[in-house]
């Protein structure tokens, strides 16, 4: 059986995926969106959304609902499926999931990220029970009582911060001794009266009966055991892209430091061909908004990489015998010879594509042409030379042979 093959697929349908879904379609590509557990993503978990632009309220779960809609309204693919991996085989790139493979002429990785666990005993259990990782979502729950946060960076500390809205009291429980957030947001913490911070110190697990009611702590430079009775524990410790699909990290694509993706502005990854948006990229704001705008600028740097593999493949490889010549349109010198090549080759019948170097980098690229303009003979879709002309004079020898 011949494998399935898509223009557009896109792993993940939280809000960069449904909306690179939206643009996707309505630029007419066939888009098949990819998603494990409800479409949404994040927000589906997020209570109230309070600034995504244009909507001054809405619960997570409605806003997710009403981009999955639309996305469904452009006539947009769903499949219920986990991605486990992609791989190029002969220079194609294939999704390999759960439910089968696709092959995909593009691919937009936008599988977001997700809080990193402490990995404590106690900590799966009473998640939603006292345990929390988001101090907006679930502050509220704790008014007057004693709370404690974990972690050592910006986050952490402003959270801390927050709590004490509504919390008695708040521990800043890190497992160094001094705090990695920024000296201004330090400073502001520990001023607040009600926080108190617990320096060398790790949670060992966390206990109670229903709900959570103590954390069993140890201290780090002393291995001295203790125990902390609070009602509710808030843990920052960090933000991972969820990225394991991709396998160990950097082999397939270039990952930054805490394995985040790396992109340029128009949301290129490392590899030809796949896109990343949203969460999971290397970037300094993770919000709704932020990932709809990557969504959007992958679908259609997605879109011009479709169609510029499309127009250069009938342009050079489906052809019997074709010359092209690749000059940069934004350089003087290399318009005059382009339009001396065209003269020549409709005044003698040659079949001379005109290729723009400057807008089709990548062609330029897999062909190695390193100095412009240059000029490739290819029959029947293969190369057969290739050569820098730097005049008419030179690329007329170069067709006739010489
Ligand atoms: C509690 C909380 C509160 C927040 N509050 C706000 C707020 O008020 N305002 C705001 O703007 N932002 C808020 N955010 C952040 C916001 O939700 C995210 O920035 C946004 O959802 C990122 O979108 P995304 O599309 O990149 O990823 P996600 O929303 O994470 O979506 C990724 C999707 O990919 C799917 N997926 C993952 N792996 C696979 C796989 N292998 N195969 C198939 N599917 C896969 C997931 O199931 C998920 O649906 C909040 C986040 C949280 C957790």
């Amino acid at each position: 059986m011949s494998m399935e093959k898509r223009e557009l697929v896109i792993i993940g349908a939280g809000p960069a995926g449904l909306t690179a879904a939206i643009y996707g379609r309505r630029a007419g590509l066939d888009v098949l969106l990819l998603e494990k557990g409800l479409p949404g993503g994040q927000i589906n978990i997020t209570d109230e959304i309070e600034n995504w632009p244009g909507v001054i309220h809405s619960s997570g779960a409605e806003l997710g609902q009403s981009f999955r809609k639309h996305a469904e309204h452009f006539k947009t693919e769903f499949r219920d499926c986990t991605v486990k991996g992609i791989e190029i085989r002969n220079g194609s790139k294939v999704v390999v999931t759960d439910k089968g493979e696709v092959e995909a002429e593009a691919i937009i990785l936008a599988t977001g990220a997700a809080f990193v666990k402490l990995g404590c005993k106690g900590e799966a259990e009473f998640t939603g029970a006292g345990v929390s990782y988001c101090a907006v979502c679930d502050a509220a729950f704790f008014e007057d009582e004693v709370v404690a946060v974990v972690g050592g960076g910006n986050v952490a500390v402003e959270e801390a911060g927050y709590l004490t809205r509504f919390a008695s009291k708040v521990y800043l429980i890190h497992r160094r001794d001094v705090f990695r957030a920024d000296r201004h947001a330090i400073e502001q913490a520990l001023a607040n009266p009600k926080i108190e911070p617990i320096y060398n110190t790790v949670v060992e697990s966390i206990e109670g009966a229903d709900l959570v009611e103590k954390l069993m702590l140890k201290n780090v430079k002393t291995g001295e055991k203790s125990e902390l009775p609070v009602a509710g524990v808030f843990i920052f410790i960090g933000t991972e892209p969820i990225v394991d699909f991709l396998g160990e990290p950097g082999s397939l694509i270039k990952q930054t430091r805490g394995n985040w993706i790396e992109t340029n502005e128009k949301m290129e990854t490392s590899v030809e061909g796949i896109f990343a948006a949203g969460d999971l990229r290397d970037k300094p704001l993770r919000q709704v908004v932020t990932a709809a705008g990557d969504g959007a600028v992958a679908a259609m740097s997605a879109y011009s990489y479709i169609t510029e593999q499309l127009h250069i493949e009938s342009m050079l490889y489906q052809p019997e015998h074709v010359f092209a010549l690749f000059s940069s349109s934004i350089d003087q010198e290399h318009m005059r010879l382009q339009a001396q090549a065209e003269q020549f080759a409709a005044d003698n019948g040659v079949d001379l594509s005109l290729i723009c170097a400057y807008k089709n980098k990548r062609i330029v690229e897999k062909l190695g042409l390193a100095a412009l303009p240059a000029v490739v003979e290819f029959k029947k879709g293969e190369i057969v030379r290739q050569s820098q002309v730097a005049s008419l004079a030179q690329l007329e020898e170069f067709i006739k042979g010489k």
